[in-house]
């Protein structure tokens, strides 16, 4: 083992590596072996933890087989998919460290990065996240679309979410603890890592291709992240009915005028079929529109009031490495009640059983 400095009556300081993966089966050993070499060049303590994300391939045997060689591997095992946000969010929950760090599995995200983020942290930024300036392997629609995203929902909302970022970024404590406070269901985590606040810090980077393997991100999810995105941080959408009715009916208004004045004036031609058709399948469309947009905002209510836990554990199997610390979710931690009281029950019970498929 290295030797460690021990801040005096206190333990090493730890890194937590979260690594959500759904069907990841064929970059993961690539991954890891790249993460842990890494790791090996930054003076903390370090714990990888694998959330397998419900998947239908061998990802689940991968992480079994790194933790068998591998003492600082935790094992999450999500009951089900729940897609990458509530894996995420497992992670944080369980993550022990001083500092945590998420990545995606796919090494879209370089490992290497992580030792400039712990410097950046050690220097006192609670939050180094990663920026793209270059995007590899990504079609031009998928570029764009992204761009004007992220521009769109900066001007829209009040909170300041970073151009070009994604999810890959390190943490610190006290960060991962105001984190761990926002429960929605609708988990826009770019969203999120920017409302929390604190001392931010941007790194560039290099996006690459994904290693091998398939994005899990067809345009349709990525459409209804966009509308998580919006509607999470902005009610800028509800304020535009109002603006636009209230236009309308100006302009209803002066046309009502005139309509009287020339009716007045020249007597009463039956005319302007085009006209009428025009303002009421215009109207028609707009009110549709905008109840449809009341819709996607109530039923973000409707999901909200259901209070549901945002996953559940399958199994959880602990690094059994030196470093013993308290687990935030099988102590009395933040995060404990947060799981929900049961769930530490079911993480004991569930924990070491095996995986019957
Ligand atoms: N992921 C996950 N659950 C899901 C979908 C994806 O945990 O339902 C993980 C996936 O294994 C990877 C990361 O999230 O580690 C990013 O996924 P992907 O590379 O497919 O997204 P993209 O890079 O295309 O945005
Ligand atoms: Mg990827």
């Amino acid at each position: 083992m290295e030797q460690l400095d021990t801040p005096a009556g206190g333990h090493p300081e730890l890194l937590s590596v979260i690594v959500p993966a759904y069907n990841e089966e064929a970059v993961l050993p690539e991954f890891h072996r790249r993460l842990a070499e890494v790791l090996r060049t930054i003076d903390m303590h370090a714990e990888i933890i694998y959330i397998n994300d419900g998947s239908q391939d061998a990802t689940l045997d991968v992480i079994r087989r790194f933790k068998q060689t591998d003492d600082s591997v935790t094992l999450i095992d999500l009951s089900r998919n729940f897609g990458k946000e509530a894996a995420m969010t497992a992670g944080f929950d369980l993550a022990a460290g001083d500092a945590i760090v998420i990545i995606d599995a796919d090494l879209q995200d370089p490992p290497e990065l992580i030792a400039d983020m712990v410097r950046h942290w050690r220097a006192g930024y609670d939050m180094v996240y990663a920026q793209r300036t270059v995007r590899e392997g990504e079609s031009r629609l998928k570029k764009l679309t992204a761009y004007l995203f992220y521009r769109l929902i900066r001007t829209a909302s009040r909170v300041h979410i970073p151009r070009d970022t994604g999810d890959f970024r390190l943490l610190s404590r006290r960060a991962v603890h105001a984190l761990n406070c926002l429960r929605e269901q609708h988990r826009f985590m770019k969203g999120l890592f920017a409302w929390i606040g604190f001392p931010q810090k941007a790194l560039p980077y290099r996006r690459d291709a994904r290693f091998a393997g398939e994005s899990k991100f067809n345009y349709w999810k990525l459409w209804n992240f966009a509308l998580d995105g919006f509607t999470s941080f902005t009610i800028a959408p509800l304020k535009v009915a109002t603006y636009l009715g209230v236009t309308t009916a100006l302009i209803a208004f002066l046309y009502a005028g005139y309509v009287v004045v020339r009716t007045t004036l020249y007597g009463n031609p039956v005319s302007g079929y085009p006209s009428l058709m025009v303002v009421i399948t215009f109207l028609g469309g707009a009110q549709l529109a905008f109840i449809g947009i009341l819709g996607e905002y109530l039923g973000r209510m409707f999901n909200e009031t259901k209070q549901r836990p945002l996953y559940f554990l399958n199994a959880y199997e602990p690094a059994s490495s030196a470093m013993r610390r308290d687990r935030p979710a099988l102590s009395a931690g933040p995060a404990a009640g947060i799981v929900g009281a049961g769930q530490s029950g079911r993480v004991e019970q569930t924990a070491g059983r095996q995986h019957d498929e």
